[in-house]
């Protein structure tokens, strides 16, 4: 049986964020991961420029991968009018196969413990975590992370209140090229389809990666993802444009199902949850990935003051982290639900963008109620 300070269960963004932080800080951390790396993920791949001074201060070397910076957004309607504005913080085109390894690299370097296998149940008892995982190790500790993403095996056993609800988003991804001047390095672009929007940004591999979130109502009608994608996305001209012009570079779409924005519990049976575990933003807004690796400073941080003895109960640590997850993170979150209500409407969806071409102001204003400010170090 290994013994630990701290498993941080799921190796995604918060999982190896949170584990490189508390080595940082001589925390002993054993971090379980059941998929190898590198592999592509489904995911938007904008990284919002607020993360990137912390991701330094972690020895990330984020300038060694070339991504592209991206500092304009386009949104079209499902008719195709469009919209153009300036990022004001912008960020980087980055594909998740290249960071989530650069990540684990450094991870490795450090010489810290990463188990590749399933975690299959979480006890707490005694004051104390006892971990298994599917190859029948048994691992104790004093804190557990939980990093393990959208949906998990663990959410069942842990009887979470948002895996009990059918959720009715199904998301798709894949990598396309295109000829260089037929897709700008600097432009996150948002297309709105009938049920669904669809972004698309370059990245470092000088792939462009096109990602849709659809709900599953729209979806069903449809044999499969290339009729679909024939039927509804490509009646916004700007997406049959592009798919019109590209070639898609993965031998077939990722995609994954029972996508749930829902409210979560940031902390349950003692657990304190990370990145996608304890919520997910909506994906329009471009910036779960910066939550993510922020939520893991906060928890990593507040568990470090834990051992300097700053704290004098796990109750006090408890209150600390779920109090200032919700400062950073909540009001976020509803912003990004308001956001998608109104752009999955079409009437109030074709409402507000004659608003937003007529006043130009609110649509940054807007994108900064999603997103935070640079997290600082
Ligand atoms: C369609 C879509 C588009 C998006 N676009 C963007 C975007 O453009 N920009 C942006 O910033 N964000 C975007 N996001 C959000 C972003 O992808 C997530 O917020 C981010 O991946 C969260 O990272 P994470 O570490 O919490 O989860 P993940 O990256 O999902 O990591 C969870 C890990 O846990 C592991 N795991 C799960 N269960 C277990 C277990 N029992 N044992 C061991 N390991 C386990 C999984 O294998 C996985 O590696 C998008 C999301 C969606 C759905």
């Amino acid at each position: 049986m290994k013994k630990t300070q701290v498993i941080v269960i799921g190796g995604g963004l918060a999982g190896l964020t949170a584990a490189l932080h508390l080595c940082k800080n001589d925390i002993d951390v054993i971090l379980v991961e059941k998929e190898g790396y590198p592999h592509h993920k489904v995911c938007g791949e904008y990284l919002s420029q607020e993360i990137l001074t912390y991701l330094d201060w972690l020895k990330i070397d984020i300038s060694s991968l070339n991504a592209p910076q991206i500092n304009r957004m386009r949104y079209s309607s499902v008719s195709g009018k469009t919209i153009n504005c300036d990022l004001e913080m912008g960020g980087i085109g980055v594909s998740r196969y290249s960071l989530d390894h650069l990540m684990y690299k450094k991870l490795k370097e450090s010489g810290r413990h990463i188990i590749k296998t399933l975690v299959t149940r979480v006890d707490f008892k005694n004051d104390q975590f006892t971990v298994t995982t599917s190859n029948g190790e048994i691992i104790t500790s004093e804190f557990v992370l939980g990093a393990f993403g959208k949906r998990s095996n663990l959410d069942k056993k842990l009887h979470r209140k948002f895996i009990q609800d059918q959720s009715g988003w199904l998301a798709v991804k894949a990598h396309y090229q295109t000829k260089p001047e037929f897709y700008p390095d600097d432009l996150v672009s948002l297309h709105n389809f009938n049920g669904g929007y669809c972004g698309l940004s370059k990245t470092e591999l000088k792939t462009i990666n096109v990602c849709y979130l659809a709900t599953y109502e729209s979806f069903k009608n449809y044999k499969n993802t290339d009729d679909y994608k024939a039927k509804v996305l490509m009646k916004n001209p700007h997406l049959k444009e592009f798919f019109n012009n590209a070639e898609m570079t993965f031998d077939k779409e990722l995609s994954i199902a029972q996508v749930c924005f829902d409210k979560k519990s940031i902390i349950e049976n003692h657990i304190l949850m990370i990145g996608d575990s304890a919520g997910l933003i909506h994906p329009l807004c471009g910036n779960g990935m910066a939550m993510a690796i922020h939520s893991a400073k906060i928890a990593s941080e507040n568990i470090i003051l834990f051992y300097e003895h700053k704290y004098k109960t796990r109750r006090d640590i408890e209150r600390t982290y779920k109090s200032e997850w919700n400062y950073n993170f909540s009001s976020r979150i509803k912003a990004g639900r308001f956001l998608q209500k109104i752009l999955l409407n079409t009437s109030l969806s074709n409402l507000s963008h004659s608003f937003l071409s007529k006043v130009p102001g609110i649509l940054p204003m807007i994108i900064r109620k999603t997103h935070g400010k640079q997290v600082h170090v």
